[in-house]
Order: structure tokens, then sequence, then C-alpha cells
């Protein structure tokens, strides 16, 4: 069987693990914490980036450190994973569901500014499959009416828009190093700051609501309660597990998007001739492959496609069901505007097989086992 996703080995997690073991140093921003954080600073030219256990508890950071109180409203697209909703609606956010673009399935920009109203204070955006969403005019909208941007970019590490690493362009980012991200350590995730304001309350949050940090970096004699706060650090195992990770990210991105552009042209012919469409990546955006999929006919064409390459060892997986119809979105949130291309769009899509070295063979396998499924 080629599975779905297979967890990113680089071959120096052992030695850094137990070099971790070595420090004596096993809670968070320890020594491979630091290395990461610095690696992370200096790749993304960010002003900040605290280590986190999961993107899910980024978010929950940046929802905090915004300040989101009960009643306020948050704008994000449906078509996204429950952690970007969960995290705003924790804090007693409403949440404003807003359409998707079908060309990159990301947060429909021209939608934004219908959602907003007196209580809108973020807008959350999410770059579906590394894939940026269009930054210059999420970032107009939010000028034009004093909000925070939020980029919900677990899938958009070494990913770029005009230049620029996602999760730098907004007030601040989030990414996961769940094991089916492109960089990994099990679980963890980064909280990225881009905005010198939020810094100090960021450590002290991230400290169970102490100023634990500034006692570390000689900043107070003793450490006290300063804030509301919870435990958002990455063990220093994971830490080590990850800073392998990132110091191969270059050839891991490489090696990714070899087999995203394999997929591309073997499955060009059957988009040509509009039996399935293929994912577009819009000019001056650099992206890491973190995703292939296609789009079907419709969701009974997706299932037996699914059932197909099952029965020819191919695991294929569909994505989000859209949060504004889930019984948790009904009730935290609502959609505003119409829904054209989410849920419509939702029940077509499929994920391909793609993780790091798949062998080129099961490409091929893939790629033949779509056409063959369309020439029946
Ligand atoms: C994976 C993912 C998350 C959650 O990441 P965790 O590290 O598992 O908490 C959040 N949002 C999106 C868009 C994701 O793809």
């Amino acid at each position: 069987m080629i599975p779905f996703n297979k967890p990113c080995v680089t071959g120096k997690e052992n030695e850094y693990i137990q070099d971790a073991i070595n420090n004596v140093k096993l809670s968070g921003n320890g020594p491979y914490g630091k290395k990461c954080c610095e690696w992370l600073e200096s790749y993304l030219k960010a002003e900040k980036v605290l280590l986190t256990p999961s993107c899910t508890h980024a978010l929950e950071m940046t929802a905090l450190l915004i300040d989101i109180q009960e009643g306020d409203e948050v704008i994000m697209p449906s078509y996204t994973f429950v952690s970007t909703a969960n995290a705003f609606a924790l804090r007693g956010a409403h949440i404003k569901f807003v359409d998707v673009e079908p060309e990159t399935m990301n947060i429909d920009a021209s939608r934004v500014e219908d959602a907003i109203t007196d209580r809108t204070t973020a807008i959350v955006v999410v770059h579906y499959a590394g894939v940026a969403c269009d930054m210059d005019a999420i970032m107009a909208v939010s000028e034009k009416y004093n909000l925070y941007v939020i980029e919900d970019a677990a899938q958009g590490l070494v990913s770029s828009y005009n230049g620029r690493a996602l999760g730098t362009i907004g007030h601040l980012g989030a990414f996961s190093f769940h094991e089916t991200k492109n960089y990994t350590c099990g679980e963890g995730g980064a909280l990225i700051i881009n905005d010198q304001r939020f810094i100090d309350r960021a450590e002290i949050i991230q400290e169970k609501g102490t100023n634990r940090s500034q006692f570390i970096q000689g900043r107070v004699d003793k450490y006290t309660w300063r804030d509301i706060g919870s435990s958002y650090l990455l063990s220093d195992l994971n830490a080590a597990y990850l800073y392998a990770q990132l110091q191969e990210a270059e050839s891991i991105n490489d090696d990714r998007l070899a087999t995203w552009r394999a997929y591309r042209e073997g499955l060009k012919p059957l988009a040509q001739q509009r039996k399935i469409e293929l994912p577009t990546v819009p000019e001056n955006r650099e992206h890491n492959a973190h995703m292939f999929y296609i789009k079907t006919k419709d969701e009974p064409e997706r299932k037996r496609l699914i059932e197909h390459l099952k029965e020819h060892d191919v695991m294929a997986v569909p994505h989000y069901v859209p949060l504004h119809s889930s019984h948790a979105g009904e009730r935290f949130g609502e959609m505003s505007g119409p829904d054209v291309y989410t849920t419509k769009d939702s029940e077509r899509l499929l994920r391909l097989p793609l993780y790091y070295e798949m062998a080129k063979e099961d490409v091929g396998h893939v790629v033949e086992q779509i056409r063959a499924f369309y020439e029946a």
C-alpha cells in the first residue's frame, strides 16, 4: 500500500535526541529549542519565534495576545482545520466564515470586507496546501478597518508571498510540526511574532502567566504571576528532533517539489481533457509542495476514485468538512456571504500521497491508476 503520508526522517534525529538527553535540560526553551528558534528567526526574517506544543497552541496564544473578548467577531475561511476556529471560540469569539476562491481553496479576499462589522477584531487567513493567500488584499482591508491579521501557516513553512515568508506578513503567525506536515517532531508548533509590542507578553503567556523568561534572561531577580497564561512550551526532546529537520529544510523542500511536479506533469493530460482539475499557484507565490490534490467532477465520482485507488494499493484522502455546517460551527459562528465554492469544492477535492523521499515509481503508479480510472 502506498500510504497517504510518511513522517520525514533525515537521519540526524537520534544523535540530536541523545545529545539533548546528555544536556540534562529537557524542558521548554532548552538548548535545541533555542537552536530551532534562531534558525526560524533567521530563515523567516521574523522578529521573534516561540516554539509551542502544537500549531493549535500557537493559535490559542494569538487569541490571548490580541485580547479576544466575549462577543468579538473573527473572520476566517470555513474551509480549514478546527483549530483555526477553536482558538478564538475558546475566548468567546463569534466566527464569521467566508467562502474560498476555487483556484487555491484560500479565503476569498474580495468577500472579507462584507463580513466586517463594528465587533470585528481580526482576520485569520489559512495558507492552504502551503500556497499563500492574497496577502496584499488582506492587509489592505485590515489597515482600512484597523484589524489584526493572524496567519494560520500550519502548512506553510518555506513558502513565500512576494519574497516574504508566510507567517511573517500579518501581526502574528502559527506553524505546525505535526507528523503530517513537511517538517515535524511528532507534535509541535511555533508562534511567529511580527510586532514587537507582543513579545514580552507572549513570553509570559507561554510560561504559565509568569515572567520566568525575563528571570532566566536576568532581567528580573524573581519571577511571579503576571497575567493569564498556560504551558505553551515544547519539550527539548521534540526540539532536538525538529532541529534535525530544519537543518535539511532545503533538501526536504526540493524533494517534495519534485514529487509535486511529477504529479502535475503526469496528470496534465487529464486536466486538459477537463476530466479533473489541478491546483493553481498564483504568480509571486513560492509554495512548499505541502500537498497535491485534484478535484473530481463531484462527490460520487471522488468516492469511486478513492475505491479504485484503494483496490490498487493507493491511499488517497478527502480533506476538511466545512466548519460552518459542522455541529460546533453552527454554535460558534455562521457563514457570512454566499457559500459558492466551500461546500461544493470540498466534496470534490482529493489529496494524493506525498511525503519526503516518495519513490518515483510510486508517484508513477498513482498517476497511472488515476489515468486508468478515467479511461475506463
Ligand atoms: C495541521 C493544522 C493545524 C493544527 O496543527 P497542530 O500542530 O496539529 O495543532 C491547524 N491549522 C491548519 C490549517 C493545519 O493544517
